[in-house]
């Protein structure tokens, strides 16, 4: 059994789902202590219980500890179980996240899955729908998997209700990953709103618009209707290599246009440093090219976040991942060892 210590690095909820997801594609189990322990209200929450419970399913693992609050999970896999499933978060937590951590088990299964996540879309702190469509999923492709995300319905914070529908198909050829230069990029920005008035919307647009110079066609207002209030911008920088999004949340009593100052810091520090992988990208990538075969790309400078999951994937997986700076830009390698690696 594994014993990783949840409190480790930035002590968050990342730490759980990469090892639920390596659990079952590598088939051992693993115990996780001093769950969630670096954050403010530490313990399992909806959104971590809904990961365990959705992993428990495709695996038919015998589980202890899965419970609210819960700072302590052991995890038996019996398998990978591809076919259909739907999973509820509940309330905005994400679905994205749940997506997440279903991904690399079901590339791994030996026939396709159809996997339905209800919950929130474009909630704080996990990945946006809009990301995962036109940032991650790409370089997934890239790497050789074959998978298609949509969304029947959005949810935004608080409310969620958004609806995402998965095809995961078995991963055959896996292809090195590499990912060096941001040649020349073009930028654009969609403004959601949900129940709010137009001008929310238009008033992070104009924003945008003043800090990147942008023609209005670039600039677009997405009005759509979810299950409560709610509005998100997100920026897009557009290049051969890749797509990156910013994206930020609105909420009650937040300004418009301070939701539109946080992406544009967001999108600056990303284009100031001439790297193609943003942060959250960086996070993303890590597990598949574990999983697959290897790789190596230029980042920013790796967030804590970045970190603890590097050494989460290395108590699994039998990888290298290094870190170098190199000319004032980040290189992450992740090389692909010859045994099988476990604490
Ligand atoms: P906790 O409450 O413990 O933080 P959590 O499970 O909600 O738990 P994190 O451990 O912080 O959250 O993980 C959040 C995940 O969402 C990470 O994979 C991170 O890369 C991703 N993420 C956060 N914000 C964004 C964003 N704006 N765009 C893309 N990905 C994001």
């Amino acid at each position: 059994m594994i014993e990783i210590d949840g409190s480790q690095g930035e002590g968050g909820g990342q730490v759980l789902r990469t090892s639920l997801a390596l659990s079952v594609v590598t088939g051992k189990p693993f115990r996780l202590f001093s769950i969630r322990a670096g954050r403010k209200s530490p313990g399992m929450k909806k959104q971590h219980l809904a990961c365990v419970r959705a992993a428990k399913q495709i695996s038919n693992a015998e589980v202890s500890g899965d419970a609210l609050d819960s700072t302590e999970l052991t995890f038996t896999p019996q398998g990978i179980h591809p076919g259909q499933y739907r999973f509820t978060v509940g309330s905005a937590g994400s679905a994205a996240l749940v997506y997440q951590m279903v991904l690399p088990p079901l590339l791994h299964a030996d026939r396709p899955s159809f996997v339905m996540i209800e919950g929130g879309t474009h909630a704080a702190w996990a990945p946006p729908f809009d990301f995962l469509q036109h940032s991650f999923i790409p370089m997934l492709e890239r790497m050789g998997a074959s998978v298609t995300l949509s969304a029947e319905r959005l949810g935004f914070y608080p409310a969620g209700g958004g609806l995402l529908h998965a095809r995961i198909h078995p991963w055959i050829e896996r292809h090195p990953f590499k990912l060096m230069e941001l040649m020349s990029s073009s930028l654009s920005a969609t403004a959601y709103i949900s129940n709010l008035p137009r001008h929310v919307a238009e008033r992070a647009l104009r924003k945008v618009k003043q800090a990147f110079v942008l023609d209005d066609d670039l600039l677009n207002v997405a009005d759509v209707k979810t299950a409560g209030p709610g509005n998100a911008l997100c920026i897009y920088s557009h290049s051969n290599q890749v797509t990156e999004v910013m994206t930020t949340f609105g909420k009650r009593g937040r300004k418009s246009e301070d939701v539109a100052k946080e992406a544009i810091k967001a999108m600056l520090r990303y284009l100031d440093a001439k790297v193609p992988v943003g942060e959250y990208l960086a996070d993303q990538l890590l597990v598949p090219m574990a999983l697959g075969a290897g790789g190596r790309f230029r980042t920013l400078e790796p967030s804590l976040h970045t970190r603890t999951n590097i050494n989460t994937i290395q108590r699994f997986l039998d990888v290298e991942i290094t870190c170098e700076e190199v000319e004032g830009a980040w290189e992450i390698e992740v090389e692909k060892g010859s045994g099988s690696a476990g604490a």
